[in-house]
């Protein structure tokens, strides 16, 4: 056992790779720590306990985490270290073998039991491992320290039934279980009550939600109540699962104009053979079929996708079904990414594609989809969009908003910089006056009228 110095220990600072979901994970972590008398710092240096939260869907991002261990372990004397998230699921106790100086590892579907190991590592014992995967936990946390004064997250639904063969995340989250309707409406409520108008809805597959309460809400239900709350002035929701995309939620955003005109939905690839090799469930025309219904929509729904390249046994005919679909679908953004393969997968035994093939197809498709927003970006100058003001690029004198349809649109505003108008925050009217393949630039033309109920906030 190792005790704690006192002059440290109650200070902490996170990091955190990955999704919103992690993103989210956190805010609710630095809560709990607070609730417990933690208080938070700005460096792993400052900080008594140092904690990494962690992303394992990527090698990349694995080997992110094992470099940010080494690093200070030149400097963890004294410190308490612990990993948390899906690298901690997923490597387990194996985590104290590659990184000794680790204290204790929680995966990212026990963060039930993090107050205990708290406790146990408070009393000075090292390499405590919480590592089930619990399925009954609570969503209802008691305090979450979140990241932004104005936007919010919400987990919905946990864990992941699907079993793409490439996916760590039924792993390392465990199985699907959704929150009661209620207890989703509580926290959103109690989001409006403090002054929040944008909710993010999170979940790996967030639109299989299935409300376990008697109520027995369909997402779309859920969506319809959270869209009425009078203060919620945007209601986002990520990541969607094309087989499970249901015509009443495109009829839900049709009729809520707070639901954003922006859905997630990740492809991975445009070949039907790649797709079954993926076990992702639907096939190319399956795909088309959904991205047509939500494109039959009253209100422009903007789309944003996932893909993989270079899964194994991908074609350069497969490949190239990829770039078509990307020329019929004409996504507002892409992320994409070469296949890494993930230990315990079954597409990790499958013969593998050359780094060199991969690399070729990542730069050909993301030239390619380059283009495609360079064209669609530029048809909206001159166009008045309304934006979420996110913050301030001070370097450039523009404030940094984001559209409904999830587009950065920043813009100046030198009528408000003389009288030092915060604008962050709160909703505005901007023209837009040029374009980029990823963002939008334009000037202040109006402050939201929509936006006088929610006053200026004031910011540090
Ligand atoms: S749907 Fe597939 S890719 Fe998404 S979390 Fe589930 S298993 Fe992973």
């Amino acid at each position: 056992m190792r005790p704690i110095p006192e002059s440290v220990s109650k200070t902490f600072y996170i990091e955190t790779f990955g999704c919103q979901m992690n993103v989210h994970d956190s805010e609710k972590v630095r809560g709990l720590l607070e609730q417990r008398g933690y208080s938070r710092v700005k460096s792993a240096d400052e900080a008594g306990l140092v904690l990494y939260n962690t992303c394992s869907i990527r090698d990349k991002a694995e080997r992110k985490v094992f470099a940010r261990l080494s690093q200070i372990k030149r400097r963890s004397a004294g410190k308490t270290v612990g990993v948390l998230g899906c690298v901690a699921q997923h490597n387990g106790a194996e985590i104290f073998e590659r990184a000794p100086h680790v204290d204790f590892v929680c995966g990212s579907a026990s963060y039930n039991a993090l107050p205990g190991i708290l406790d146990r590592v408070e009393a000075g014992e090292s390499r405590v491992a919480g590592l089930e995967l619990d399925t009954d936990e609570t969503f209802d946390v008691p305090r979450v320290d979140r990241v932004r004064a104005y936007t919010a997250y919400i987990t919905i639904i946990e864990g992941c039934d699907k079993a793409c063969t490439y996916c760590v995340v039924p792993f390392t989250r465990g199985p699907e279980r959704s929150r009661s309707s209620a207890s989703v409406m509580r926290e959103a409520a109690h989001l409006q009550e403090l002054g929040y108008t944008e909710i993010t809805l999170l979940g790996q597959t967030v639109n299989s939600y299935s409300d376990p309460s008697p109520a027995g809400w369909s997402f779309a239900r859920l969506l319809d109540e959270i869209g009425r709350l009078p203060r919620i002035r945007r209601v986002r929701f990520t990541t969607s699962h094309p087989s499970d995309f249901t015509p009443d939620i495109v009829e839900a955003i049709d009729r809520n104009e707070s639901l954003c005109d922006w859905v997630h939905l990740p492809v991975q690839s445009g070949s039907t053979s790649v797709l079954r090799a993926m076990r992702r469930t639907y096939s190319r025309d399956d795909y088309m079929r959904c991205v047509a219904m939500i494109k039959a929509a009253a209100r422009r729904i903007e789309l944003s996708t996932d893909i993989i390249v270079g899964f194994p046994g991908e074609t350069e005919s497969d490949f190239q079904q990829t770039l078509g679909l990307l020329d019929e679908v004409e996504y507002a953004s892409v992320f994409s990414f070469k296949y890494s393969a993930r230990k315990g997968t079954v597409a990790a035994g499958m013969p593998q594609i050359p780094e060199a093939v991969k690399g070729r197809r990542l730069i050909e498709l993301q030239q390619r989809q380059r283009e495609i927003q360079i064209r669609r970006n530029a048809e909206l100058i001159g166009r008045t969009e309304e934006v979420l003001v996110e913050g301030w690029r001070k370097r450039f004198g523009q404030w940094i908003g984001r559209t409904t349809q999830n587009r950065v649109l920043n813009f100046a505003d030198p009528e408000g910089l003389a009288t030092g108008r915060d604008l962050r925050g709160t909703y505005c009217q901007a023209r837009v006056t040029a374009a980029g393949p990823n963002s939008l630039v334009g000037e202040l033309a109006s402050p939201s009228a929509r936006a006088a109920f929610q006053g200026l906030r004031v910011l540090q």
